[in-house]
């Protein structure tokens, strides 16, 4: 095969790879999170000018909090995050977790379902690690800042449903992959990359139409005169959409949103209730039309093929790394002797390409940012630019989003302009 002209991977080299990549992105993280909570406390004082008119301190001054509450938040979860890491791989937590959970289940119930348990047994604990820093966040940062609307009850009915639904998804697609992995041969790569696209575009559209209803209702959009102006819309853009439905979001959160989703006739356009209390008909238009603009200018099928695209390469990587006892005892991790590696193989493989993946974020920021002005573009030119701009600044108000992001923050970021840039381009 094509990958047998690389070198074995030398598992010293992989190591110091591993851990030099993870140092140098921890060192970025804290050095940008820490430039913007200064950037963003040192304007707290005055709203910047272009905003004098329409902005009141108060609420500059509650993004400016919002912002450096949750940058703090942001560095100790993040140094958390690599702590658990570090000692997942390098310190050998998985090598511990997999001698245990395979001479617990393997001479029982076979290998299939040794690498199954292997694979929950990882996905369970990190869930039980991320819960106490889910907690903090909803009911201490967002309550304090009004933004909260969960109670415990449907906190607790949330998580055990995703468990749920995340077990009835994950297990068979996982079991699938792991089949492939021994039984397809050298090339299982590819095989399994085309069950990974088929999977994708089945969630697509089973997300809107069985997953999404599991956790929010569902209604015609009732309001007669917006469903008017939003058909006329619609037409008038040349899109038909399944339905126009409204979302009860704020039964868990304040923040707004609206979106267009599924694949060609199961598209619906869903609208947060959040969303349509605070805007008015024409914004509500002018945000549905920027929505529009990114399917317009084909931004969604750019993205799903690069994720497609970039999908392949990961798996040929996967079959190549997979193979490599190298790539085991670098990640240290001992290769199994008398079972597959396959669910070791995965494990690894999705623990270290974020680590190396991390470096690419300006780049995908910078793309999306350039989306995002097309979609305004779109958006002026269908509806009243007046209107997407007083939208976007209620929603950023309403979000406490800052109007001061430190420059290099931003730049490394933000998948969306800072809202000072898409104001300005909205109005010439
Ligand atoms: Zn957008």
């Amino acid at each position: 095969m094509l990958l047998t002209i690389f070198p074995p991977v030398n598992a010293p080299t992989l190591t110091t790879l591993f851990a030099a990549a993870l140092v140098a992105s921890l060192l970025i993280k804290f050095w940008l999170a820490t430039r913007q909570m200064r950037f963003v406390t040192r304007c707290r004082d005055a709203v910047p000018a272009a905003f004098a008119g329409t902005v009141p301190l108060q609420a500059h001054q509650r993004a400016a909090d919002y912002t450096v509450t949750k940058g703090r938040y942001g560095l100790l979860s993040t140094a958390f995050g690599a702590a658990v890491l570090l000692a997942w791989t390098l310190l050998g937590g998985l090598d511990a977790l997999n001698l245990i959970v395979r001479d617990a289940v393997q001479p029982a119930l076979g290998t299939m379902a040794y690498q199954l348990v292997l694979l929950l047994a990882f996905s369970l604990i990190g869930a039980l690690l991320d819960l106490p820093w889910d907690l903090y966040n909803t009911f201490r940062i967002e309550q304090r800042f009004g933004f909260n609307r969960t109670s415990w009850k449907l906190y607790v009915s949330d998580a055990l449903k995703g468990l749920l639904v995340g077990a009835l998804i994950g297990l068979p697609i996982a079991a699938l992959m792991l089949w492939l992995m021994g039984a397809a041969g050298s090339l299982w790569w590819l095989w399994a990359w085309c069950a990974w696209m088929l999977f994708n575009l089945a969630i697509l559209v089973l997300y809107p139409t069985v997953i999404a209803p599991l956790f929010n209702k569902f209604e015609p959009l009732a309001d007669e005169a917006l469903k008017l102006r939003v058909q006329a819309l619609m037409t008038r853009c040349g899109f038909a959409a399944k339905g126009l439905f409204v979302m009860d979001g704020s039964r868990r959160s304040a923040h707004g949103n609206a979106y267009f989703t599924g694949l060609g006739s199961a598209k619906r356009v869903v609208f947060f209730d959040t969303l349509l209390e605070r805007l008015n008909a024409g914004e509500v238009e002018a945000v549905l039309a920027h929505e529009l603009g990114h399917f317009k200018y084909k931004h969604v099928l750019k993205r799903m093929g690069a994720l497609f695209a970039l999908s392949l390469v990961a798996f040929a990587l996967l079959g190549w790394l997979s193979q490599q006892a190298g790539f085991f005892a670098g990640m240290g991790v001992q290769p199994n002797m008398r079972a597959p590696n396959d669910a070791l193989a995965l494990l690894l493989f999705l623990m270290t390409v974020p680590v190396f993946g991390f470096f690419f974020t300006p780049l995908n920021a910078m793309l999306s940012r350039r989306h995002e002005f097309e979609a305004d573009a779109y958006a002026c030119a269908k509806t009243s630019g007046h209107d997407l701009a007083s939208a976007l600044l209620k929603l950023h108000e309403d979000n406490a989003g800052t109007l001061t992001p430190d420059p290099w923050y931003a730049r490394f970021y933000y998948s969306h302009p800072p809202a000072s840039e898409r104001l300005a381009a909205l109005k010439t």
